[in-house]
């Protein structure tokens, strides 16, 4: 059993993306060819927002979407402190300090509740000028962004959804990649919609923001490409990657309705059992369950993870450290806050194999393995 089949998707879509695939190198423009423009167009109609200008991965697209929100030396943002570390990493990039904030405990996503008490700290405990949150879709999740963008407005603050996980996510029927000022997401393989190899892309509503993105994935370039009016990034999605996800798209909904169908069965099967804690979906909240992701009782992670060893099951653990407690950021003053809650996520988690070409009898199989003595 694989954790993410990517091969066993290919089979169902080969003859398609491998006829694409060929398109592309018939016509050649392999950097921003017709297919990149195309899947663009599908990405904001499916999406629902306005513009959406894709990139070379996923922290490029974070990074793009500082740049364009102005963050640099002396300011701030907030994140959580248990995501992926690009999350964070992208803010220290921009010469900006990450404030980290505590997750959930049901969804594991950035902590509504310690929201105003972090912009707090910031603002009366610092120097550093607050400028944005950055909410993560973590495991395909949407965070609270009802909550978030309102606190956000309250104080003035702008807001990032990174959707690398999320993408396909929901809250009622508004779609991950709309929630904020400025959406992410990442394309790598592993990712719900993923490509052959590295891709990312921005998502936005907002004309100004958009027309600075198109410019900064292409080295700041002005009207005419060698006129260059600020300093960017090279952050170009290929056109053979376009051509990939164009063929993936087509498929994505019935692959995350089955994702769902999976996760539910899961949840059946783990519910009420005493060493383990399923993952919560919020009420009018749809994940798009990049990870399908358990807590395991006190520290019973590694006993359980090497029952499903046992069986060729293969488990992960993400993320096994916050990101307060990476080498790298150690010497950041953010402030005492309290990570309790990360903390505890951190050492009891580990995600399943999730990927929407398991059967029930697979999910059957991984439930069993975990929860047998
Ligand atoms: C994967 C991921 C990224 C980075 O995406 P890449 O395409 O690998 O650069 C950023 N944030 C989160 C939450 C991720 O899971």
């Amino acid at each position: 059993m694989q954790f993410i089949d990517l091969k066993a998707q290919y089979e169902q879509v080969k003859i398609r993306i491998d006829k694409r695939i060929s398109a592309v190198l018939a016509h050649g423009q392999y950097i921003l060819g017709p297919e990149v423009s195309e899947l663009e167009y599908q990405l904001a109609e499916y999406v629902g927002v306005k513009h959406v200008i894709t990139c070379a991965n996923g922290t490029d697209a974070l990074q793009i979407a500082l740049m364009t929100l102005g963050v640099g030396q002396g300011d701030a943002v907030i994140v959580p402190t248990f995501t992926f570390f690009a999350s964070a990493e992208v803010i220290a990039l921009t010469g900006a300090t990450p404030i980290f904030i505590d997750s959930d405990p049901d969804t594991f996503n950035v902590s509504v509740e310690k929201l105003e008490a972090t912009i707090e700290h910031v603002h009366t405990k610092s120097e550093l000028n607050l400028k944005a949150i950055m909410a993560v879709d973590l495991f395909g999740q949407p965070a609270d962004y009802p909550n978030i963008n309102q606190i956000a407005k309250k104080h003035n603050l702008k807001v990032i959804e990174d959707a690398a996980q999320g993408f396909g996510g929901q809250i009622g029927t508004q779609k991950a990649g709309s929630f904020a000022d400025i959406a992410t997401t990442s394309f790598f393989p592993a990712k719900p919609l993923g490509c052959y190899g590295d891709g990312g892309a921005v998502f936005t509503n907002n004309d100004e923001y958009a027309e600075l993105m198109r410019s900064i994935r292409v080295h700041g370039k002005g009207v005419d490409k060698y006129d260059n009016i600020r300093i960017g990034l090279n952050s170009r999605l290929d056109t053979i990657q376009a051509a990939v996800l164009l063929e993936k798209l087509a498929i994505f909904p019935q692959e995350l309705k089955r994702r769902n169908e999976i996760a539910l069965l899961y949840t059946k099967l783990f519910m009420d059992k005493p060493e383990i804690k399923a993952p919560v979906c919020k009420n009018g909240y749809t994940s798009s369950w990049a990870q399908y992701t358990l807590l395991a009782k006190n520290t019973r992670r590694t006993i359980l993870q090497q029952r499903a060893k046992n069986q060729n099951i293969p488990t992960a653990v993400y993320y096994a450290t916050c990101m307060h407690q990476q080498t790298v950021f150690k010497g950041l003053k953010s402030g005492d806050f309290d990570f309790s809650v990360a903390e505890n996520i951190a050492k009891r988690c580990f995600s399943l194999p999730m990927h929407p070409y398991l059967t029930d009898a697979d999910v059957k199989r991984v439930a069993e393995s975990i929860l047998s003595d």
